[in-house]
């Protein structure tokens, strides 16, 4: 009697699959709507006050995706992505000109080098030689120093991969420039997937040893704008990170995070401990990766909107900057004023004062190598 009955739904249970496939195979393919064709615009975004032009380009994903990048810094000018119910918005923080972001721009959406972040009294010492940075944080050479990457304009050419429309940014900067040794000849490639990523891809050679560190430096908000980042959940896959002295360089040690405000191991909001950390958090983290293959660095989450941004890298570290200088000085796109904490960076990179700190992973870049750093920004919704 049991056996007849197990037969007997077995049996119910195949014909209903089958049925459904057959209902399945012959209804017509139902083709998912693309809100867009896949783009690329390039268009004027005006002069310096030197008289160069630069110029904007747009590149569009066939969800709707959109990205601006100028030639002026690299900069990362907008990046609007879809929220739970669709509905686009511009996530990073920066200017609705060109003027602005020349007068006064604390490194929004920019390319960032020579070296990202500190390097201790501008000087390192290479092959016995001694090099003296140009400073620019009281003694410290703070993100390529003066007239850092970030000043720069950039050459550009549009490009068409298979899995995206991209502009790809060179740029040439010379033995000497900012105190550097060597020629170095850099290239940044933005790409916008049509699995809604936007992929930065750095690559550059050198004629002499040097140190490199390039990174970019967007702010992100996920709300689009409507309140600061403190409710964003922030995961870090890091068990580790390099703690600071008073000037922001780090000691040197490689800190455990377990059982203090820094862990982010498992998703925190990032104002719930926040106010234990002297200034708000500004410190590189340690990817559990280690770095040179691609692997999940952070996932970020911001519930009002559902906006999911995750970073994938191959870089060891992470600066986690959360916003701590914008003090309401600053109106940005769409007249929004950026108040403390209306921005986080997660910047991919190599550790804070490396040339000065043997333990930390070499930033050394020798001739007939290769620099290559990828950082994979990934967007959904939940
Ligand atoms: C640094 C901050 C600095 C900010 C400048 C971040 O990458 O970690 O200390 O103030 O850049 O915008």
């Amino acid at each position: 009697m049991k056996a007849r009955w197990i037969i007997f739904v077995l049996v119910t249970v195949a014909v209903m699959f089958g049925c459904e496939k057959a209902v399945s195979a012959s209804q017509p393919e139902v083709k998912i709507e693309k809100r867009a064709e896949m783009s690329i615009k390039k268009e004027p975004f005006g002069k310096t006050p030197d008289g160069k032009e630069i110029d904007l380009y747009t590149l569009t994903n066939t969800n709707g995706l959109k990205a601006r990048v100028m030639t002026y810094g690299g900069i990362l000018v907008s990046l609007e992505v879809p929220d739970r119910d669709g509905k686009l918005g511009d996530i990073v923080l920066g200017y609705d000109n060109l003027d602005d972001y020349v007068k006064n721009n604390p490194y929004f959406g920019c390319i960032v080098g020579r070296y990202a972040n500190r390097i201790a009294d501008g000087r390192f010492t290479l092959d016995g030689t001694k090099y003296q940075l140009t400073t620019n944080e009281g003694p410290t050479h703070l993100h390529g120093g003066v007239k850092g990457f970030d000043k720069m304009i950039w050459n550009a050419e549009e490009v068409k991969a298979k899995d995206g429309v991209g502009v790809k940014l060179t740029y040439l900067s010379k033995d000497g420039e900012q105190g550097y040794p060597g020629n170095l000849s850099c290239t940044v490639t933005y790409t916008l997937t049509e699995d809604n990523e936007l992929r930065i891809d750095y690559e550059a050679t050198t004629d002499k040893p040097t140190p490199i560190n390039l990174t970019n430096h967007t702010y992100f908000n996920l709300t689009a704008g409507s309140s600061d980042i403190l409710g964003h959940e922030l995961m870090i896959n890091a068990d580790k990170y390099t703690p600071v002295d008073e000037k922001l360089i780090p000691t040197g040690e490689l800190k455990i995070v377990k059982d203090s405000p820094m862990d982010f191991t498992r998703p925190m909001a990032i104002g719930l401990r926040i106010g234990e950390v002297a200034g708000g958090y500004d410190h590189n983290y340690v990817l559990n990766s280690g770095g040179g293959e691609m692997a999940l660095a952070l996932r970020v989450y911001e519930q009002t909107s559902g906006r999911v941004m995750e970073i994938h890298t191959t870089e060891p570290g992470l600066q986690f900057y959360s916003g701590n200088f914008l003090d309401g000085s600053i109106t940005g796109k769409n007249g929004i004023v950026y108040k403390k904490h209306y921005g986080v960076c997660l910047e991919t990179q190599h550790f804070p004062d490396s040339p000065n700190k043997p333990n930390f992973p070499s930033v050394i870049l020798m001739p007939g190598d290769k620099y290559t750093h990828t950082a994979v920004h990934k967007f959904y919704t939940r």
